[in-house]
């Protein structure tokens, strides 16, 4: 076996790399950029070298530093990890001519995968069904429009050279052909360097089921399964599980046999996914099920297959590119349980998904799951490399019991500042259609309403801050929502700041249990900065500093709490304002006396309307 590894990747996935490594007594060396320096991998590492800057092209994608740092430290082999280098042929190339192993697919098989359209070619030569569609070199916007018509839509468009998502467009009829064409090959041109297009059938009800297959140096081939990723969102995986709901045993059978021939038709070796589209309008059927494309690395979503197969992928790498056989023959392998992977991202739903950075003040984990993350407390999330801060990965002896764990931890990560889609994940991962196994690749879309949180706090995330400032004496909150059960029955309102702005809550009875520290509060995967009314903190600019009392929203006056002349105190509150279902006390700035008051009760006030007028003592 090779005897060390250099690590030519990041985060969780060179993590997950030293982590078998090590169980297999395999040196490992991590390189970096020199914002990553205080990150785990490479801590964890036996050695690390910092090879550049922060952007990729001047540190992981660095070809020429990166065999520099493997001669330096005396590496037997390199990792490439997913993303970055996994891919590329041409450094896969220039690894093994510098007498170094190379852990991951064959420079050919790479090649040959490498454009949607040629993977496709040699897939209906090996005889694998392929998606129909148009793979011709003729890229005249005349004859793509001419075999779109021909094809019947709604059609793709795909750039050639596209991953990750990008560079595709679907159009639903003719008419729309010609922009979206336009438009895909731009995007195409910026991001791949290729502007070359295919156009595939639109597949109805599609759902995305992958086969993750294994070759070794001696002309073997095995499958461990398929995987369904069909909860994505602009085509990029959100959710993935194994098996695939409602797949059968023949079903299974020919999808996998179909990929076993794919990558022996490219001669392949060590670690690679088929990825197929089904049409599972009926059901999944294997007369509906297309090849796709292939991709030549470990995949983001593996573990799901290592959790229901036992097997160590990564193990399996090592020792396929040390020439070892492969650990497990096909019938030697099997299907047990059910497992599920949400991606945590660094990402706010609520502003429609845009990427969230910052240090990692809070950063909490639920136990008893399998977590994959690059990052820790402490840490940080900088804009430089992929949003995504961890995978949480369910086990269960059956789909549902698998569901219900990715939701219930979901629901429980705690992460703070740094927004994550972990409330959007929770609510994913139990919604009824998911849990019944209804899913395909438009899921996310069809239901965003009940995915996303809202921006406003719930009812329940009120409650639970109301409760946790309710005066105790008791620091620890837990002390507090006791102490509050203790006095239940006596309605009593509480004025609290969630995100803000300041609430005037009814407590009930039925408070929920958040978790609370330092001013935040966490409940299913929301994250709510939260505090008691202070009087320096007035909403929504509501205090001018001449002591206008400002209107911060519109909406309808629903008490008035003090009178003209009254003398009031700084944080006082004198005019509670509601605006869709949220209530607003708004707040004394100063010690004083109330010299005008325009606010009534139910009066409909405007934004930036004065309600009131405050003059200073003295
Ligand atoms: P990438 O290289 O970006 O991963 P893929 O070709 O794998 O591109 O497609 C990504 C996703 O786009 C798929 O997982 C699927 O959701 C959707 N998709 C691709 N081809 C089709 C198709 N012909 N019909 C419907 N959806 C498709
Ligand atoms: P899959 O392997 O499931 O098809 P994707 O195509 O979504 O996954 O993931 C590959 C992507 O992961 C790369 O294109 C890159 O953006 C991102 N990536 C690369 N390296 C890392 C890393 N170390 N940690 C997290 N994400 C990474
Ligand atoms: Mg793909």
């Amino acid at each position: 076996m090779i005897e060390s590894l250099l690590i030519a990747n990041r985060g969780e996935i060179a993590r997950r790399i030293i982590r078998t490594a090590r169980k297999l007594g395999v040196r490992t060396i991590a390189i970096h950029s020199d914002v990553d320096r205080t990150m785990p991998f490479v801590r964890e590492a036996d050695e690390a070298v910092c090879i550049g800057t922060a952007l990729a092209k001047d540190s992981y994608l660095r070809q020429d530093r990166l065999l520099a740092a493997a001669s330096e430290t005396g590496a037997a082999a390199i990792h490439p990890g997913y993303g970055f280098l996994s891919e590329n042929a041409e450094f896969a190339e220039a690894v093994i001519a510098a007498g170094l192993v190379w852990v991951g697919a064959p420079p050919a098989a790479i090649r040959a995968m490498g454009f949607k359209d040629a993977a496709k070619e040699r897939m209906i030569a090996a005889g694998v069904p392929v998606t129909p569609g148009y793979l011709g070199a003729d890229q005249s916007p005349h004859r793509l429009q001419a075999e779109a018509d021909a094809i019947g839509y709604p059609v793709l468009i795909k750039a050639v050279a596209g991953g990750g998502g990008k560079g595709m467009r679907r159009v639903d009829e003719a008419g729309a052909f010609g922009e979206a064409l336009a438009s895909c090959q731009r995007e195409a041109a910026a991001s791949f360097g290729d502007e070359r297009v295919l156009i595939e059938k639109y597949i109805l009800a599609p759902r995305h089921i992958e086969v993750q297959v294994f070759g070794d140096t001696r002309g073997n081939v095995v499958h461990l399964f398929e995987r369904d990723c069909s909860l994505q969102r602009r085509h990029q995986k959100v959710i993935e599980e194994a098996p695939a709901p409602g797949m059968d045993a023949a079903t299974r059978e020919a999808v996998c046999a179909a990929a076993v021939k794919a990558a022996a038709a490219v001669d392949y070796v060590g670690a690679g996914t088929i990825e197929f589209i089904a049409d599972a309008s009926d059901r999944l059927r294997a007369d509906r099920i297309w090849f796709m494309e292939m991709n030549t690395r470990l995949q983001v979503e593996h573990p799901v297959t290592e959790a229901i197969t036992g097997q160590d992928l990564v193990e399996w790498q090592i020792r396929v590119a040390s020439g070892e056989p492969l650990p497990r023959r096909q019938d030697q392998l099997a299907i047990d349980g059910w497992a599920m992977e949400a991606r945590l991202y660094a990402e706010n739903p609520a502003t429609g998904f845009l990427p969230s950075t910052g240090p990692l003040e809070t950063l909490h984990f639920p136990h008893g799951i399998r977590i994959d993350s690059g990052v820790e407390q402490g840490g940080e999330v900088t804009p430089y490399y992929d949003p995504m801060i961890a995978k949480l990965i369910a086990r269960g002896r059956t789909r549902p019991e698998a569901a219900g764990k990715l939701a219930r931890a979901c629901a429980k990560v705690r992460v703070w500042p740094v927004r994550t889609n972990a409330a959007f994940l929770a609510r994913a991962a139990a919604h009824p259609d998911f849990v019944a196994g209804r899913i395909d690749t438009g899921f996310i879309e069809r239901h965003a309403e009940a995915l996303i949180p809202a921006t406003e706090p719930s009812e329940a995330v009120l409650q639970a801050a109301a409760a946790a400032i309710l005066p105790t004496g008791a620091d620890d909150p837990w002390t507090a929502l006791r102490g509050f059960r203790v006095n239940a029955g006596a309605s009593r309102q509480i004025q609290v700041v969630v995100a803000d702005r300041t609430y005037l809550v009814e407590l009930t009875d039925d408070v929920p249990a958040a978790h609370v520290t330092d001013g935040v509060l966490f409940l299913n995967g929301e994250a709510w900065p939260f505090g008691p009314d202070r009087a320096d903190h007035v909403a929504g600019g509501a205090a001018a500093g001449d002591g206008a009392i400002l209107s911060p929203m519109p909406g309808r006056v629903i008490a008035v709490l003090v009178k003209e002349g009254d003398a009031v105190a700084k944080g006082d509150r004198l005019v509670v304002i509601e605006a869709m279902k949220m209530e607003q006390a708004l707040l004394a700035p100063f010690d004083g006396n109330v010299i005008e008051l325009k606010a009534s009760e139910g009066a409909q006030v405007s934004e930036g309307s004065v309600l009131a007028r405050i003059e200073a003592q003295g």
